[in-house]
Parts: C-alpha cells; sequence; structure tokens
C-alpha cells in the first residue's frame, strides 16, 4: 500500500528541518557513500508508533531567486499538490507574524488536514504563549520543542489520526509497475509518447485504471504494464516543477510505487550528479533498474561510440554493475523496440527465486574457491544460505558472527549468486545473520 504523505510547511527558521530530522531520525543510505553525493534531507520515510509515512521538508525546496514570500508561498503550494496532511510549522518565541498569516492563508484554501505546531516551546512555562496561535484559524496548536524533542509524540498522534485510507488503485502482480526518472529535459515524456504510441493510449482493462489519471496502463504481446507517475513527467507549468528538487521529490515517489526504474540520460549532455543521485535512491529502495541513454539518434556515432558511452556510464554508476544499458531515440524511435524486453527481464529477475539446495551448493563452492576471512584469528563459518523475499532478491546467510562477514566478502559472494543464477537488472541482498 502506499505511505500517506506528510509535508512541513512554515516560513524560515521556525526549525521544520530540525524537526524533519528528529521525525526521520538516523537513517543511513547507501547514497552517502558514494563520493561527491550528499543525500538531500528533504524527503524521508519515517514511522510514528504502528504507523509508516513519508516526510516531506518544504522548506528544502529552494525555488530560483523568488523573493521571500514568494519561495513560502510555492512550498505551502507543493505540499498541498504532494502531501496527505500539512503540519504548518511556527515559532513560540516569536509569536504570530504576518508571513504566518500568509502561510494560513494559502493553506486555507486546501481541503487537506492541517496540523498546527508551535516550535521553540522549550519549557512548560512558556506554554500560554500557544493561545495567540489559535487566531490562525486552524484550531488547537500543539506546542513542541525540535531542540528538546517535546511535544512531538502528541503532534504525531494529531498527524497520524487524520491519516486516511489510501484509496489509490493497487495494480496486480502481474503488471510490471515501471517509472522514467531523470532530470528535466533528458526525454522522459517523450520517451512515453513512443512507448504509448503517440495518439493511441491504450488503456487496457486493468481494475481501476480509469480513476488513477496519473499513470498510464498499457498493453503489449500480452504483457500488461503501468507507467508510474506520467502526469508527473508531463509538466504542468508551475513554477516550482522545474526546480531540482521537486523533480527529485517526484522520483522519489515514483520510484517507491514501481518495481523497475529507467534511468534516462540524456546522450548529448552525459552524466551529471544529479543522474547518479536518483539512480542511488532507485538502488537503496531495491528496485530494478535500467540505463536508458535517449538521444541516441544526436550523437555522432562510429562502431566504438556506444562501448565508449558505456564504459563511461559504468565508471559513474559502480553501484549498478547489474543495470543493463540501453541505447535508443525516442524522436526517431529507433531501437526504441529493445527497451520492453529489457524490462521483462529485469522485472522477471527482480522477482525471482531460487532453489535452496541449488543456492547452497553456489554458497559452498565459493567457499571452498576462496576460504571466509578471519579476524584476530577466529574465521566467518557459512552454516547455509536461504531466499527470504523477492523484489529484490534477498538472501540470508546463516554464520557464526555475523561482524565476521566483511564487505569485501559479502561482494564475492554476491557475484558468485549472480553468476549463477543471473539476477541482471537487479539489485540482491545479502544478511549475514548469527545462527541460533
Ligand atoms: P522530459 O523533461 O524528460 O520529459 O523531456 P521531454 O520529453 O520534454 O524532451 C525534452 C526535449 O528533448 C524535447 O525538445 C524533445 O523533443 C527532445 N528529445 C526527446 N527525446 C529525444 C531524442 O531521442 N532525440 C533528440 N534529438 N531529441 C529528443
Amino acid at each position: 500500500m502506499a505511505k500517506p504523505v506528510v509535508a512541513i510547511v512554515g516560513r524560515p527558521n521556525v526549525g521544520k528541518s530540525t524537526i524533519f530530522n528528529r521525525i526521520v531520525g538516523e537513517r543511513i543510505s547507501i547514497v552517502e557513500d558514494i563520493p561527491g553525493i550528499t543525500r538531500d534531507r528533504i524527503y524521508s520515510s519515517a514511522e510514528w508508533l504502528t504507523h509508516d509515512f513519508n516526510i516531506i521538508d518544504t522548506g528544502g525546496i529552494e525555488i530560483g531567486d523568488e523573493p521571500f514570500l514568494e519561495q513560502i508561498r510555492q512550498q505551502a503550494e507543493i505540499a498541498i499538490d504532494e502531501a496527505d496532511v500539512i503540519i504548518f510549522m511556527t515559532n513560540g518565541r516569536e509569536g504570530v507574524t504576518s508571513a504566518d498569516e500568509q502561510v494560513a492563508k494559502i493553506l486555507f484554501r486546501s481541503s487537506k488536514p492541517i496540523v498546527l505546531a508551535v516550535n521553540k516551546v522549550d519549557n512548560p512555562d512558556m506554554k500560554n504563549q500557544i493561545y495567540d496561535f489559535y487566531s490562525l484559524g486552524f484550531g488547537e496548536p500543539y506546542p513542541i520543542s525540535g531542540s528538546h524533542g517535546l511535544g512531538l509524540g502528541e503532534m504525531l498522534d494529531a498527524v497520524t489520526k487524520s491519516f486516511k485510507p489510501q484509496d489509490e488503485v493497487k495494480y496486480g502482480d502481474e503488471v510490471i509497475k515501471f517509472s522514467l526518472i531523470g532530470r528535466p529535459n533528458v526525454g522522459k515524456s517523450s520517451l512515453v509518447n513512443a512507448l504509448l504510441g503517440e495518439d493511441r493510449v491504450i488503456v487496457s482493462d486493468i481494475a481501476g485504471t480509469t480513476r488513477d489519471a496519473i499513470d498510464s496502463p498499457y498493453k503489449y504481446d500480452s504483457q500488461e504494464y503501468v507507467i508510474i507517475d506520467t502526469a508527473g513527467m508531463r509538466k504542468k507549468g508551475k513554477v516550482y516543477e522545474t526546480t531540482e528538487k521537486y523533480s527529485v521529490l517526484r522520483a522519489l515517489r515514483a520510484i517507491e510505487r514501481s518495481d523497475v526504474v529507467l534511468v534516462v540520460i540524456d546522450a548529448e549532455e552525459g552524466i551529471i550528479d544529479q543522474d547518479k543521485k536518483i539512480a542511488g535512491y532507485a538502488h537503496d529502495a531495491g528496485r530494478a533498474v535500467i540505463m536508458v541513454v535517449n538521444k541516441w539518434d544526436a550523437v555522432d556515432k562510429d562502431d566504438k561510440t556506444m562501448d565508449r558511452f558505456e564504459k563511461k556510464l559504468r565508471d559513474h554508476f559502480q553501484f549498478l554493475d547489474y543495470a543493463p544499458v540501453v541505447f535508443l531515440s525516442a524522436l526517431t524511435k529507433k531501437r526504441i523496440h529493445t527497451l520492453l524486453p529489457v524490462i521483462n527481464m529485469a522485472s522477471e529477475n527482480h522477482s525471482m527465486r531460487v532453489q535452496s539446495s541449488v543456492l547452497n551448493e553456489v554458497v559452498m563452492d565459493a567457499v571452498a574457491m576462496n576460504p571466509t576471512p578471519t579476524d584476530h584469528g577466529k574465521r566467518l563459518k557459512i552454516f547455509y544460505a536461504t531466499q527470504v523475499a523477492v523484489k529484490p532478491p534477498t538472501f540470508v546467510i546463516f554464520v557464526n558472527e555475523p561482524e565476521l562477514m566483511h564487505f569485501s566478502y559479502e561482494r564475492f559472494l554476491e557475484n558468485r549468486i549472480r553468476e549463477a543464477f543471473g539476477f541482471e537488472g537487479t539489485p540482491i541482498r545479502l544478511i549475514a545473520r548469527a545462527r541460533k
């Protein structure tokens, strides 16, 4: 099921990112280990009691050189467009300001549930300062303190109480859900049009398709597909839609709902860090990944150009060594037909289950070939391996002491498993666990 989305809105300096970090907690991701890439802390999954949700810090989305009030206005609009519940954050030390009133005016126009939080209420004596905030018209203000971590529980109770059952369409398991991600102008929407065949948008009889207009379902060769968040790719003309962080946000939401992610790269422009960043999210989320090099028509080629480009891609995207690369042109439609078979393959591998007996043979052969590592005279012992999940394929390896499983040995085992079973297009996960 899709997780509800919570957005934090408010003028600068009320403490939005402090609260965001408090709610999100420490989440470690591989993206942060890739040199040159720092994770934008504007979007993350989070939990409160039994509730899972995603949270956005709209304050982290800067919108060009717009003046201050225009920035806040657009951030509030992003929250209204993207969130199921909005936390409207203010500052108890400064009281109600005119900028707060501006934000309130915009939020009033939305029908989304709004929880009013008054931050920087660091001790109980300050509690009577919150009464002014009733004037904003959003009911009871929740006093919180980001720096002391106070009041967050009550505020999050109010937030999660407002979650409605998600009425999003669930596509069947037989449907391949994929999304196209990449920075603006790489040709995502051109590629969608090419795939769907211009004006003959084939709406198959996949249940619920008419309700959810943001996706494009279609059928080809008796296989059903859904292109996730087609609407998000087709620009609607709002100012903030061209900003980098907003497009990242949209991509993250699409990734979450997809099985297969196509990372679209512009052959003319080459590879930039943002491409890497978004691809890193897809990898982190455990989705199957395909690299699509678009605008191949616009490149001067000889018989080595493709190999050279692929090598460059491989250097840049080392963590995606399993991802196939497809070269095509959405404009001339050349090589377009090569894409769907690769999507089918990646999707199949993403949900592949392997037999335990064969898996254990592969692992034991690997150990015989390359002895397990030792640490302070203690050797890692591998007892048994088993596949515990698909999407992505996940393996638990029972060992004497999980700390003895070094990254390089894990990598070696992963490569052996890949050599034996394929798994092209999908990340796989290995978890070392102590045998009970
Ligand atoms: P999006 O922002 O990623 O959805 O990109 P668009 O699909 O809007 O394409 C951006 C621009 O690139 C448009 O002017 C397209 O005509 C052009 N474009 C898209 N695909 C190709 C292609 O394969 N070759 C060439 N030469 N141009 C393309």
